[in-house]
């Protein structure tokens, strides 16, 4: 034999090993969906936001799970899985340990199984600080912000979210606390619930909440223009932790293996559910796609969208048509152009077909999420709030129409107490309150009102302690 037939057969031994090394054998790096940027790592991804190019960063190569830790899932926890992700974004041994060892603070509430009837489930993803999914992205985002190495820069990091209500309350809460960092959010005065507002502007701390006399699109305007301020960016240390960040996306995937892991558990084998998740501007959803591109065991998934129903008319006719957003119940989907398709589109080539080979998807309106909140409450004794009402009628259909073949599971991305409205007004009683809702209804407001010019809101941040 010669000598470089040699080689070829035994690196053809070496590639034959299932083992450890095999998952390392070239970094994941992000690159941009639209092409056109240079890779960078997890780290420089996330404090990035958006690809120079105006594309979204995803993983490439996607990494894969070893068949060793795909095993023993069952056994394993919401941290377990999240590690087990982590180790695998980082571009070198230093920054893999590092995101890893963020999970350890950032996921510190669980995500629990909770079984409707035979065949559908509800993971309750609401047992974070603001008592929705958004603190598992929120939470391990700032933290990861807060290990990141910044070489010489010992400045603060201060981060601005313009916000009309929910994602502002789950980064104040993801970030409260976190040294080196601060945050300032801008929200519209007297339009956002009172419940909202309560979550965002009783922190205090390393919080600040601009209660600005104008409209959401004014907040949205002054972070944008702070961000093209190149006089103001040489002061500040300036970052956003907008809901299209990386660093907010993956550890979305930890609750999708961990509803595995409990499913396995239950059922004492190897099991694929189906999943459905109500979506507004499909993170969520993404985040699955790459946790089963990963490895994950899936049989697919279900975009349940309330009347806001570009995905879902995609996935019928092909055709991709955002429109102007109409107000629902629930509001935390009203998304007329959901950020996150591009990358869908990005994971699948641009494929309708191997799309709806994986999504399938349905939209439901307020009447249907109404009667669905009341009906749930009468047949099962269970509240559940508007969103998960959206993606338990998604599940309902699919059981009726393609049997129940595989579990289906029903992200449930809210705590009912939140919506407790139109959940009381459907089930006739008032809906208890979790702890982390009355503290801080209890607490006192902090806002520092404002204006909508640029010239106020930049000396506001140069003051600010
Ligand atoms: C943000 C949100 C959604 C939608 O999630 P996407 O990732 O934007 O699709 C659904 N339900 C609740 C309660 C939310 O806060």
């Amino acid at each position: 034999m010669s000598q470089a037939e040699n080689q070829r057969s035994d690196n053809a031994r070496k590639t034959e090993q299932p083992a450890l090394q095999s998952d390392r054998k070239r970094p994941v790096r992000m690159i941009s969906t639209r092409g056109d940027s240079p890779p960078v790592s997890f780290t420089g991804a996330m404090k990035a936001g958006l690809a120079p190019d105006g594309g979204l960063y995803v993983p490439d190569p996607v990494p894969r799970f070893s068949a060793m830790f795909l095993e023993k899932l069952s056994q394993l926890s919401i941290r377990d899985a999240g590690r087990e992700v982590m180790k695998h974004y980082g571009s070198d041994d230093g920054e893999s340990e590092r995101l890893v060892s963020v999970v350890e603070e950032a996921i510190n509430f669980d995500a629990p199984l909770v079984p409707l009837r035979e065949g559908i489930f509800l993971l309750e993803l609401f047992h974070g600080p603001t008592l929705a999914f958004k603190d598992f992205g929120a939470r391990y985002m700032a933290r990861a912000f807060a290990a990141a190495d910044n070489g010489e820069d010992d400045r603060d990091l201060l981060i601005l979210v313009a916000t009309s209500g929910d994602t502002g309350s789950a980064v104040a809460h993801g970030f409260y606390g976190v040294p080196g960092t601060r945050v300032c959010l801008l929200y519209p005065s007297g339009k956002v619930s009172r419940l909202q507002e309560q979550q965002m502007t009783t922190l205090g701390g390393n919080v600040t909440a601009l209660e600005v006399d104008g409209t959401f699109d004014d907040c949205q305007r002054l972070v944008k223009e702070a961000f093209s301020d190149s006089v103001l960016r040489r002061e500040l240390r300036l970052s956003s932790a907008n809901s299209i960040n990386i660093a907010r996306l993956i550890p979305q995937s930890f609750y999708y293996i961990h509803a595995v892991a409990q499913l396995q558990q239950i059922a004492g084998r190897e099991v694929r559910p189906f999943f459905s998740v109500p979506s507004g501007n499909f993170g969520n959803l993404t985040a699955g796609l790459i946790a089963m591109r990963m490895g994950m065991p899936a049989a697919g998934f279900l975009a349940a969208t309330n009347v806001n129903d570009v995905v879902p008319r995609y996935l019928e006719t092909g055709i991709f048509e955002p429109r102007a957003s109409t107000p629902t119940l629930s509001n935390a989907m009203d998304v007329g152009h959901p950020s996150n398709f591009e990358r869908i589109l990005y994971l699948f080539g641009d494929s309708h077909s191997e799309i709806r080979k994986v999504i399938d998807g349905c939209s439901f309106d307020d009447k249907a999420t109404r009667e669905t909140i009341g009906r749930v409450w009468k047949e099962y004794g269970y509240r559940i709030d508007p969103h998960t009402a959206v993606g338990l009628l998604a599940a309902e259909r699919r059981l009726r129409e393609a049997g129940g073949e595989a579990p289906l599971v029903i992200l449930s991305t809210a705590h009912p107490a939140k919506f407790s409205e139109v959940v009381e007004a459907e089930t006739g009683r008032p809906v208890p309150l979790p702890e982390q809702l009355r503290s801080c209804l209890e607490k006192p407001k902090q806002t520092i009102p404002m204006g909508s010019d640029y010239a106020a809101f930049r000396s506001l941040l140069a003051e600010l302690p």
